[in-house]
């Protein structure tokens, strides 16, 4: 446990009781009588045991009547990341999941996405997938909106209303044959791209970042990828894609840009495979791709009920964890029809499984390991690991509340078995009844407190 040196500034809360995190070292830590102080600024000021809490509030300069005590069915986490999710396709989630990818794009991604331009279903989509995400305790979301640059605002200045923190992409896609009306020119794409980023930098929202968003290699020419990965160097930005989701796709790259080595290369090619890049799914990326990734720094977000749900593949997050690449977890909903990372969780371990039960070989995925995946892992793979992740003095304070045994909740506590086997519990069977509060930097964002018309 460390503690800054920030005795000066101001304490906004203290909370003791039982903190749950991972770290480099250990995927599941366990701070049993723990203290933890925020500061104003929302930043997490001290860790401690309970049993120096005087000498805390001495130095740290606060009084007892700040200190709130957890219950012993109660717990700390981080907040949790989604890495990869569609906010104008919750609209449809929980259907339309009877067809493999690209004719899903056609039959039901493009059509609902072309109807963004129009502000007022915009915002009343994305308040709805805002509030469902913190809910369901997402405070850190990787979001694409669609081509229309000025609902992907509204995306931005939703989430920021509501204080979540989240990476926001104004899709770019100058080839669509299958949806012809759903595309922009070259030349739109690359300056609504531009307006976009300049106008939410210039909004200054303290949470709420741009993200440099190629659809994926099948929707966009080499000269929109080659402007794209020139933008997002010129200002230093995130960059977020899909990658090697499903075969047929990845022959179709193949055939499309046939100069390339591999579908990874092609993203290469155009600088857009940095270390504040995370490309979606990779089912059926090479060890030589692998490596690529690792060497620039890019990251991958695992979608396991996406994958499933359009029968796409199936990764093998062992390999990946093998060749050291960031990885985190993505809902991709629509794709995947549960906009929780607790289901994103679950399925992980249960795609670790099938891959057991086709290679007893294969070493599964623990909860332990979902878990980190689900929060560190995730903050690394969008490279905001020195901002959120896990308890670590200094970063901003991105935790959820748990009760175990919430009245109304979905578990049944038979007996006291301590805190790990109550994580164990949660990230089994839990659900947002479980999850008394949501602070993001420091601010309580559930329950809500603004008055809505939702
Ligand atoms: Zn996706």
């Amino acid at each position: 446990m460390a503690n800054s040196d920030r005795a000066t500034i101001a304490i906004a809360y203290v909370y003791r009781g039982t903190f749950i995190h991972s770290t480099e070292e250990t995927a599941v830590e366990i701070l049993a009588d723990a203290v933890l102080g925020v500061d104003t600024k929302g930043k997490i000021a001290f860790m401690g045991k309970g049993k120096d809490l005087d000498e805390l509030s001495q130095t740290f300069r606060f009084s007892s009547s700040k200190v709130t005590q957890l219950t012993q069915h109660e717990f700390f986490m981080p907040g949790m990341v989604d890495t990869h999710i569609h906010a104008p396709q919750y609209s449809y989630a929980g259907t339309a999941l009877n067809v493999p990818l690209l004719q899903w794009l056609k039959t039901y991604a493009f059509p609902v996405e072309s109807q963004f331009s129009d502000l007022e279903f915009a915002h009343r989509i994305y308040t709805k997938v805002v509030k469902r995400t913190l809910r369901n305790g997402t405070t850190t979301a990787c979001y694409f909106a669609t081509i229309h640059t000025d609902s992907s605002l509204l995306l931005g200045q939703i989430a920021n209303d509501f204080g979540q923190r989240a990476l926001v992409g104004k899709v770019c896609m100058d080839r669509n044959n299958c949806v012809k009306h759903y595309k922009e020119t070259t030349e739109d794409s690359q300056e609504e791209t531009r307006r976009f980023i300049a106008e939410l930098l210039n909004k200054k929202y303290p949470l709420v970042k741009p993200v440099v968003t190629p659809r994926f290699a099948l929707s966009c020419t080499g000269a929109l990828l080659e402007e794209l990965g020139a933008i997002a160097k010129n200002n230093n930005l995130h960059i977020q894609s899909h990658i090697s989701e499903n075969t047929k796709e990845v022959r179709l790259v193949k055939e499309m840009f046939p100069e390339s080595k591999s579908y990874t290369d092609v993203y290469h090619k155009y600088n857009l495979l940095t270390d504040k890049t995370v490309m979606a799914h990779g089912c059926h990326l090479s060890d030589e791709e692998l490596a690529l990734f690792r060497k620039t720094g890019a990251s991958l977000s695992h979608c396991p009920n996406s994958n499933i749900s359009l029968c796409s593949g199936m990764l093998n997050v062992r390999n990946v964890l093998k060749h050291k690449v960031k990885l985190g977890l993505g809902t991709d909903v629509a794709g995947g029809y549960s906009a929780s990372v607790l289901d994103a969780v679950r399925r992980a371990q249960d795609m670790s499984k099938i891959l057991t039960l086709q290679n007893p070989e294969y070493d599964v995925l623990t909860f332990e390991e979902a878990f980190r995946l689900a929060t560190l892992g995730g903050s690394q793979a969008l490279s905001l690991d020195d901002q959120t992740g896990n308890f670590e003095v200094g970063k901003d304070f991105d935790a959820l509340r748990v009760n175990v045994a919430a009245p109304g909740g979905p578990i049944d506590l038979i007996q006291y078995d301590g805190p790990k086997i109550q994580l164990e519990k949660f990230l089994n069977l839990g659900d947002d009844r479980n999850i008394l509060e949501v602070f993001v930097a420091g601010r309580k964002v559930v329950p809500f407190t603004e008055p809505t018309a939702e």
